[in-house]
């Protein structure tokens, strides 16, 4: 085998990134060789300070040695076991262990590859609860502006973000959006929750009325949104969804794709809101990012319904070649291992008063128009530019890239994740180089 550190003009070509420009990216590639902890290693030889946690999931820092190891001696014993009607013992082992640090009464986990499957899954468990329940008139998704939920047809359908869903429609019909929450003249630098939108949740009441709350089957919601430019959600606002959920028999889904394995100093972000769904989706942390993986999280309630049936029926027609694949599932135990041994979870709790602090000091440098932040999440919301030129977000992480910083941009907002192992020097760095760009940024 040889190992190539800059792909040649032909093997550019071959190669289709997503998301991504392809000409511009192949004209200047960012290429990466190897990663340790809170770095990478450009092929350059460049070190570069994750503020991402690669795309918000290895929430333990880059190649954790036991995790590393559990694959190779999985990949070792077991390359593959057929999904249909067949297991292995890892699975249940990945499964209960995930149970265990799940909300109580969420007991039961479908392995998936991604979030964007986990989603999908979720949407598919919501209706087919409903039709084992008998209540087959409850199609009806409810998603939220700005929401992000991945790019299989289902997320797609009830996420709310316009410039992913603009090539692609028609999509799911009867799918209907709460508004988002962020609305500066009310929540603007606000710390941790603001105060201000827990009657937003109302909507859901509002549209409720309008379709016949019998008709919908689920509302899906990020309890943090993430990729929409990280929005906590209002004091009081999860605790409301979750009411008229209740009051009209209708699931409620958290999709803890990034807020899931300790981002906001919990387990999962039910736990640290105290507000528990039906399901929860997630992916990214479930493997430090090692392996794709994802899964959806059943409470009792749905799990009961399903079980209540026909004995040698299959009970959801649903899965993936490769859901609960050994590789993974040997990942997700080591990862929870790591999670538990070095106390990642406690440790994200602990930082995040400093975490806090930090992004707040930016207040005040050019543009910065908003800073919000909950658990180690972060955003830097900054003016648009009047005449709609190049976005002030794109050339900040631009140049703190540069200045060997990974950071991201989500509209006009820069946005931090780093693996929760981040020490106060790395916080200090990471915001001394992005308020050194932004003074620098017209
Ligand atoms: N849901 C949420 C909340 C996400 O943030 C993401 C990915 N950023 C997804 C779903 C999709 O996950 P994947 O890219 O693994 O399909």
């Amino acid at each position: 085998m040889t190992i190539m550190t800059v792909p040649n003009q032909s093997e550019m070509e071959s190669y289709w990134l997503p998301f991504t420009a392809n000409r511009q990216f192949k004209a200047n590639p960012r290429l990466f060789v190897g990663a340790d902890g809170m770095y990478y290693t450009a092929a350059d030889g460049q070190r570069i300070l994750d503020g991402m946690a690669g795309l918000w999931c290895v929430n333990a820092g880059h190649n954790q040695r036991p995790i590393v190891e559990a694959i190779k001696h999985a990949a070792e014993r077991l390359d593959y076991v057929s999904s249909f009607q067949m297991a292995h013992p890892l699975a249940f082992e990945a499964a209960s262990r995930i149970a265990s640090i799940a909300p109580a009464g969420m007991d039961h986990v479908f392995f998936a590859n991604s979030g964007s499957e986990a989603v999908d899954t979720a949407l598919k468990i919501a209706r087919a609860y409903f039709r084992v329940k008998g209540e087959v008139g409850r199609t009806r998704f409810i998603g939220r502006a700005k929401g992000y939920h991945g790019m299989g047809w289902g997320g797609l359908s009830v996420a709310g973000i316009g410039r992913h869903r603009k090539d692609f429609g028609p999509l799911l019909p009867e799918t209907d959006h709460l508004p988002h929450t962020l609305d500066l003249a009310h929540t603007a630098f606000s710390r941790g929750q603001p105060a201000w939108g827990a009657h937003l949740a109302d909507e859901l009441e509002a549209l409720a009325q309008i379709h016949d709350p019998s008709s919908i089957a689920a509302v899906i919601i990020e309890p943090v949104t993430g990729s929409g430019g990280v929005l906590p959600p209002p004091q009081g606002y999860l605790e409301r969804l979750r009411a008229i959920c209740d009051r009209h028999g209708i699931l409620l889904i958290f999709d803890e794709v990034i807020t899931g394995f300790g981002r906001l100093g919990a387990p999962f972000a039910a736990q640290a809101f105290g507000v528990t769904p039906d399901l929860i989706t997630c992916a990214k942390g479930m493997t430090n990012g090692a392996v794709p993986m994802g899964g959806v999280i059943a409470g009792d309630k749905v799990w009961n319904a399903f079980m209540a049936g026909p004995e040698n029926m299959i009970e959801l027609f649903h899965g993936y070649t490769y859901s609960g694949h050994p590789l993974a599932c040997a990942a997700s135990i080591a990862t929870l291992d790591v999670y538990r041994d070095q106390d990642i979870f406690e440790r994200a709790a602990r930082t995040a008063p400093l975490w806090e602090a930090a992004a707040h000091a930016l207040k005040g440098l050019p543009n910065v128009i908003d800073i919000r932040n909950i658990g180690l999440l972060a955003a830097i919301e900054l003016a648009p530019r009047p005449d709609g030129g190049a976005v002030r977000a794109i050339e900040a992480a631009n140049r703190c890239f540069d200045e060997g910083v990974l950071v991201r941009s989500a509209g006009d907002a820069l946005v931090l994740s780093p693996p929760l192992v981040i020490s106060d020097a790395e916080i200090e760095r990471l915001f001394a180089t992005i308020a050194r760009v932004l003074k620098l940024l017209q």
